[in-house]
């Protein structure tokens, strides 16, 4: 018997006419009040609507919104999974993140690395670089014999993160990353606090032609930015990196600037303006603003801590993000990031799903640590119980098991999951946040992201008015 599928979503739009989002086939339509009366009454009783005439029928079916029998809807289902696990199998090792040190010279209140590794660090010794080296190589050359060379997306490219990478004690290590890449042409990004730009200057000139990006984190203005991060005796560094800044940007390197914000210091967010325009960064192409949510992994209620929802909401309201002259013009976070993505693209294009849910499940990403061991994500660097593979003095070795508990984690397959309509839009949530919570990589781990859909649709209702029912 015919049904009416449940991956579908309701957003009023104006007192005429609603969005139905269907989250399986990516449809979206704008419908009449009338139209959606009756929707919604067939929904109800679950018998589908015979005041429907055949024209509605017909455009409900072709959309996936009603279905002859089961077997047609888990059909497309299945076919999504095979599609995820299929391209996700493929991917192939292109994203090299290396660690010289977690040591790090701040003390930042909501560093999710905990302080223990900052202060007892060592460094990556020359052999553990060299074997990264060869591995890069070895990795290049079977991206080279792929179809993936192909694709812009999954190119090579090397990032410094740690810890603290320019640390000066870091110095010859960042030098022969520099050189190894610069022979590679391999683009390098770095990850910085930027309490040390002075330190490393000449050697960021050096090399500017292979460095794509540089992101450096400001949280506020001085009086906010210098009570969350902060040197270890407790001084601020706003000074020191809006100097930093300054410098960066006359080097003609891009600077991406981090906003990390929860509930301490996103009142000021707006003041961060007033800095960007005093500091003539505003309108400087190389400068690019971006906000991210604080995250708590293991905490399911943290009092300082924003939902996505709750961000999002605060910055369209205050027009800092969402319209032409917003100064942010990016909210990164990978429910945010599916959200965006499919609403910008076109309708007559197929919407984008979530195969995978980030950079961490991908399989692109490997993190390299001085401890010797390799994680795909950036949170778990050295974190041993998150590895994937170990290196030392001589080799690289993957646990292929272990890699596939992230790359082919099957959110399909996850019990509360099967059951959810987001599911196309989630990917099963935040791995590390399932095994700080619930103990198991395979388990959901829940984001707002119905909420977050709401937010973001009522801020382009004039837009999705446009595609009326037809
Ligand atoms: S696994 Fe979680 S913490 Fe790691 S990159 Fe993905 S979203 Fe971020
Ligand atoms: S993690 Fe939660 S929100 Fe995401 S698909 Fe699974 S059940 Fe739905």
């Amino acid at each position: 018997m015919a049904y009416f599928t449940k991956y579908v979503c309701f957003y009023k739009l104006s007192n005429e006419n609603t969005l139905m989002l269907n989250t399986l086939t990516g449809a979206i339509d704008v419908v009449d009040n009338e139209t959606f009366y009756l929707i919604n009454k067939t929904i109800k009783s679950r018998k589908i609507n015979k005041k429907f005439d055949d024209q509605t029928y017909i455009k409900l079916k072709n959309r996936g919104y009603i279905f002859e029998t089961k077997n047609e809807e888990l059909k497309i289902k299945n076919k999504l999974r095979e599609i995820s696990l299929s391209s996700n199998s493929k991917v192939l090792n292109t994203k090299f993140v290396i660690c010289p040190t977690m040591g790090c010279n701040l003390r930042c209140t909501y560093c999710f690395e905990g302080n223990d590794m900052h202060k007892n660090f060592k460094l990556m010794s020359e052999k553990q670089l060299n074997v990264i080296f060869n591995h890069i190589h070895q990795s290049i050359d079977k991206f080279k014999a792929s179809d993936q060379s192909k694709s812009k997306l999954n190119y090579p490219t090397i990032s410094l993160f740690g810890g603290e990478p320019l640390l000066s004690c870091n110095y010859s290590i960042i030098e022969k990353i520099f050189r190894f890449s610069n022979e590679l042409k391999i683009p390098v990004s770095i990850v910085t606090n930027g309490t040390t730009i002075n330190e490393y200057f000449d050697l960021i000139e050096k090399f500017k032609d292979i460095i794509s990006v540089i992101q450096i984190t400001l949280d506020g203005n001085k009086a906010i930015h210098d009570i969350r991060r902060i040197y270890a005796d407790g001084r601020g560094t706003f000074d020191k990196i809006c100097n930093g800044i300054d410098k960066i940007l006359k080097t003609g390197i891009k600077i991406s600037l981090r906003i990390n914000v929860d509930k301490e210091n996103i009142d000021g967010i707006s003041e961060l303006k007033n800095i960007f325009d005093k500091n003539n960064w505003s309108k400087n192409p190389l400068f690019v603003p971006y906000a991210s949510p604080v995250k708590c992994y293991k905490c399911i209620q943290d009092s300082n801590i924003l939902k996505e929802s709750e961000m999002l909401d605060i910055f369209i309201k205050n027009g800092w993000y969402g319209n032409e002259q917003s100064f942010l013009k990016t909210v990164l976070s990978p429910v945010f990031g599916v959200v965006t993505n499919f609403f910008e693209t076109s309708n007559d294009k197929i919407k984008p799903w979530k195969q995978t849910y980030c950079e961490a499940t991908f399989g692109a990403q490997y993190c390299f640590s001085p401890d010797g061991t390799i994680t795909t994500c950036l949170t778990c660097v050295g974190k041993p119980k998150y590895k994937i593979g170990t290196f030392d003095e001589n080799s690289v070795n993957i646990d292929e098991n272990k890699l596939k508990m992230w790359t082919q984690r099957d959110y399909f397959n996850m019990q509360k999951c099967k059951e959810c309509k987001f599911l196309l839009f989630c990917a099963g949530g935040c791995p590390v946040q399932s095994v700080e919570r619930f103990g198991r990589i395979d388990y959901p781990s829940c984001d707002d992201i119905e909420k977050t859909i709401e937010i973001y649709v009522k801020n382009i209702a004039n837009k999705l008015l446009l595609s009326k029912w037809r």
